[in-house]
């Protein structure tokens, strides 16, 4: 080991204080520059477009793309066929596009069978999908498991077209090949892990794939700068099939997993909602609930069901992780969602940076939560003999501050973890966190883990 390279490698900053110096401002812009990039690329649950869109992603972080063969038994599961799209279209009788590929990707029915052939309006129709009640949108369909093949338009552009006869084109391929899944881990001071996971497999979309993937991309640059207490694991994966295939591969690391996150449709404009896990009560739960109850927004917190992300494969009973969702607006509950509306206008900057501020609020409990013992339990330790109290007077918000020290002596009798006293005595964890190295120094505290 060479002595003086390691000494000239400045010390990593703790996550606290990375925090504090950070601009989330900055990382908002920087996620949703990102999702513009990856907007026009048209992803599905195989195929180049997810492999392109992880690629890009390594612009942020240095995530491994991994290939797992089509056929690949997987629980219960077999990885699919890979699916790729060059070009689609209905073409008139004048050879106009009427539908084009090449205008929106989520024209397409997602995973839709190759088509070359000449039809009818009335022979097309059953192959057309629209929202009738938001006659301008398109919608967005998938076929992964059916082999099929159809068409997603406007109601408008349907109700312009007349009957007669139309070329139909899908220039797509489904084939024997890969499923492709991105990993990026952080090594911290334990192999205990935080698993972080979002979706990448839909198309041009926005808040409903894109916010997800590119506020993981930052978390995972974010994180890979301080020192850290647990290791994280960060996954951007196809929905469904990408959870069970990683965990049909993964099962012997389980057990490490103490914390989970799924993302998604965190860059919307809508305030925090937060789906927990199936346990309920597992730590992320009481993490998650408590920093978005300090956020200063409201929120919603809902029990687990298994319909929604891939928590439904975290949180399936074999397996049964601490693993909840973290959304804003969730699936379904905003007009726009599945649709071509989940556009670049319906996330934020400010949205994504925001999200971002929560999740990284969210980590600094797990990296600081702890369990401690009062070393003066019998009555209050006299605080003003130790430079406590004075310390206490010449800060603006010292009346919280020497609350934290009076709740953290109180209930650090073995039993409690500062998360436990952050959520009974109301203050915000980092206030209750932020007093143990002074107590510690005064040797009033000692770690018990
Ligand atoms: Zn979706």
């Amino acid at each position: 080991m060479n002595q003086t390279a390691e000494k000239m490698e400045p010390p990593r900053k703790i996550l606290r204080d990375a925090l504090k110096a950070s601009d989330l401002v900055e990382e908002g812009r920087e996620a949703y520059a990102a999702i513009k990039a990856l907007y026009p690329i048209c992803r599905s649950i195989t195929g180049d477009g997810i492999r392109q869109s992880l690629r890009l992603l390594q612009n942020t972080v240095p995530l491994v793309l991994h290939e797992i063969p089509s056929g690949t038994p997987v629980f219960d599961w077999f990885v699919p066929k890979e699916w790729n799209i060059r070009d689609a279209y209905i073409k008139d009788d004048k050879g106009e596009r009427v539908v084009d590929f090449q205008r929106s990707n989520l024209h397409v029915l997602n995973y839709s069978l190759p088509v070359r052939r000449k039809m009818s309006l009335t022979e097309l129709r059953p192959h057309l999908f629209t929202l009738p009640e938001t006659p301008d949108w398109i919608p967005y369909r998938t076929s992964y498991y059916r082999e099929t093949w159809g068409f997603c338009l406007s109601k408008t552009q349907l109700d312009r077209m007349e009957e007669g006869e139309y070329e139909v084109c899908i220039d797509s391929s489904l084939e024997p090949g890969y499923l492709t899944y991105g990993e990026y881990r952080i090594q911290g001071a334990t192999e205990e892990e935080v698993l972080l996971s979002c979706h990448a497999c839909h198309p041009s979309l926005c808040n409903d794939n894109l916010s997800g993937m590119t506020v993981a991309a930052r978390l995972a640059r974010f994180l890979k700068g301080v020192s850290l207490r647990y290791s994280y694991r960060l996954l951007w994966i196809p929905g469904t099939i990408g959870s069970i295939t990683w965990l049909a591969r993964n099962e012997d690391l389980l057990p490490r997993i103490k914390h989970g996150l799924v993302l998604s449709c965190v860059g919307d404009s809508g305030s925090f909602t937060y789906k927990r896990s199936r346990r309920r009560d597992a730590e992320v739960d009481q993490a998650v609930e408590h920093v978005l109850s300090h956020s200063g927004r409201k929120f919603e917190a809902l029990d687990f069901v298994p319909y929604g992300y891939d928590e439904r494969q975290y949180c399936s009973p074999g397996i049964n992780l601490p693993v909840g969702c973290f959304m804003r607006t969730p699936n379904g509950r905003y007009p726009q969602y599945h649709t071509s509306a989940d556009d670049l206008t319906l996330v934020s900057a400010s949205s994504l940076g925001e999200s971002l501020l929560q999740l990284l609020r969210v980590i600094q409990v797990f990296e600081e939560n702890r369990r401690y013992l009062n070393l003066n339990p019998k009555c209050e330790p006299q605080l003003g003999r130790r430079g406590l109290y004075r310390q206490m007077g010449g800060i603006k918000d010292a009346g919280a501050r020497e609350m934290a020290i009076l709740w953290v002596l109180n209930l650090s009798d073995g039993q409690h973890d500062l998360l436990d006293i952050a959520i009974r005595s109301g203050l915000p964890f980092e206030q209750v966190s932020g007093v143990v190295d002074a107590l510690k120094e005064a040797e009033l505290l000692l770690s018990t883990e």
